[in-house]
């Protein structure tokens, strides 16, 4: 099947209005991305800065480009003039560096907290003890330039459904108590990020109201320079 009727069962698939789908492109070519584009997709998720940054020189304006990936301090001026949202906050010196990017391009930018929800020692996150620590700190309380819109999560890769529905629901749990302690009055924190391809139905069960999918939109990612597609 083409991209195209991928999206476009997708669409027919979940309720758009509530679950919002964000295309993740990486590896995948300018090409690819504009057909998902023509199908009437806008939300594409990268996970490399520089990646993102070509691609989104060569795509149209009203993409919303979302970085999903681990981000070095580093790399934010890169992509502080452009990005929608940064999912994978996961220090307090990032998202300081990330608010000192978004004042001098005069903007606010959008953020996840990344939560750790896998029981995997390789993937990047707040632990819920660090997320909290962070949203009570003094420096988070300075920061004008950025918004938390919400978490996101990676879930364990596994076949297991049980040990998937588990740990969705514990981040679900844990976003509705940080909405009552600290986003109380705040409509923008709104936005739980969980599901990919393998997992987006149980996630959605779970909750989510954002998805992330790669392989059920372009097809399987061989590992090759995206330029070279
Ligand atoms: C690659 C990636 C995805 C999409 O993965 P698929 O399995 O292809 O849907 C989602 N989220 C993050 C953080 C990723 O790095």
């Amino acid at each position: 099947m083409s991209i195209a009727d991928n999206i476009n069962n997708l669409k027919s698939q979940t309720d758009a209005q509530k679950v919002t789908l964000v295309a993740v492109s990486k590896t995948k070519s300018v090409a690819d991305i504009m057909e998902a584009y023509n199908a009437g997709q806008r939300i594409f998720g990268e996970n490399m800065v520089q990646e993102l940054v070509d691609k989104q020189e060569q795509l149209p304006d009203d993409i919303k480009w979302h970085l999903i990936g681990h981000l070095q301090s580093n790399k934010v001026k890169y992509i502080a003039p452009f990005i929608a949202m940064i999912q994978s906050v996961d220090s307090i010196k990032l998202l300081q560096e990330i608010n000192k990017h978004a004042l001098k391009n005069n903007r606010i930018i959008d953020c996840l907290l990344q939560v750790y929800i896998a029981d995997e020692e390789t993937k990047f996150g707040l632990g819920f003890d660090e997320a909290i620590e962070l949203l009570r700190s003094d420096e988070f309380s300075e920061l004008k330039n950025i918004r938390i819109r919400g978490l996101m999560g990676i879930a364990t890769n596994t076949e297991s459904e049980k040990q998937l529905k588990e740990e969705f629901y514990e981040l679900k749990t844990f976003f509705d108590g940080i909405k009552l302690s600290f986003f109380r009055k705040d409509a923008n924190f709104d936005t739980v990020s969980m599901g990919m391809s393998s997992d987006y139905e149980i996630a959605i069960e779970q909750g989510s109201n954002m998805i992330r999918l790669g392989s059920t939109i372009f097809g399987s990612r061989v590992i090759k320079h995206w330029k070279n597609n």
